[in-house]
């Protein structure tokens, strides 16, 4: 049986290039990673594709499918629902693959706590005028939605301390090398625990099976 893959949680203000560096993580080790793709009741966007970017339901659908446990965590952001679906995720980390969630923060701290092993990794960006340039740059948002999602930056932005480490996204490259470093650094330190934990359970196991102790 494969050793069970790492859940990431990869969460980070709106425009910070999340996406991309998915993408990247992705493209470049194909044989490591899942993406998670959440359900959402948002309005599907121009060049989006259901099931490829989300899973595009109704908001009854979406309550639906909380009601039969069906999501592993979920959240409102913008007046939507999202939410994690369960089976794939738990299916791709028994499979041994280390699955992304590129979720917010309420979402990512469901997570901790239904998976304490799991990886909580923050992308920032390395202004606030940068991440303007960004959102206004990528021109699937209006002026309106840009400044509401730079607003709920500031309340997200006191999450960070809760998550494993911050990455600043300044220069894109050694952005996707920091967040590959830290899972990898997350994989061996868990290895190494569970290697020495099997050992020693075994030791105690055989020390303890005859009545006299030593
Ligand atoms: P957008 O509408 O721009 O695609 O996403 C809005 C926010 O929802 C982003 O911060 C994104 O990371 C987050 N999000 C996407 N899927 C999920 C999910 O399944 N659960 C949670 N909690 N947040 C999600």
């Amino acid at each position: 049986m494969p050793k069970k893959g790492l859940l990431i949680v990869l969460s980070g203000f709106s425009g910070v290039g999340k996406g991309t560096i998915v993408k990247e993580l992705l493209h470049r080790y194909p044989e490591e990673f899942s993406l998670s793709i959440s359900a959402t009741s948002r309005k599907i966007r121009d060049g989006e594709e259901d099931g490829r970017e989300y899973f595009f339901v109704s908001r009854e659908k979406f309550e639906e499918m909380l009601k039969e446990e069906k999501l592993l965590e979920h959240a409102v952001y913008n007046g939507n629902y999202y939410g994690t679906p369960k089976d794939y995720v738990l299916q791709k980390s028994e499979e041994g693959k280390n699955v992304i969630l590129e979720i917010e923060v309420q979402g990512g701290l469901q997570i901790r706590n239904i998976f304490p092993d799991s990886l909580l990794l923050y992308v920032v960006p390395p202004s606030a005028k940068e991440l303007y340039s960004r959102l206004t740059g990528r021109g699937t948002e209006s002026q309106e939605e840009i400044l509401r999602r730079m607003r709920r930056a500031i309340d997200e932005a006191d999450y960070v301390a809760r998550y494993d480490s911050m990455i600043v996204n300044d220069d894109l490259e050694a952005c996707i090398n920091d967040v590959y470093s830290l899972i990898r650094e997350k994989q061996e330190e868990a290895d190494r625990r569970d290697c020495l934990i099997r050992r020693l359970k075994e030791e105690l196991y055989e020390i303890t099976k005859e009545d006299e102790v030593l």
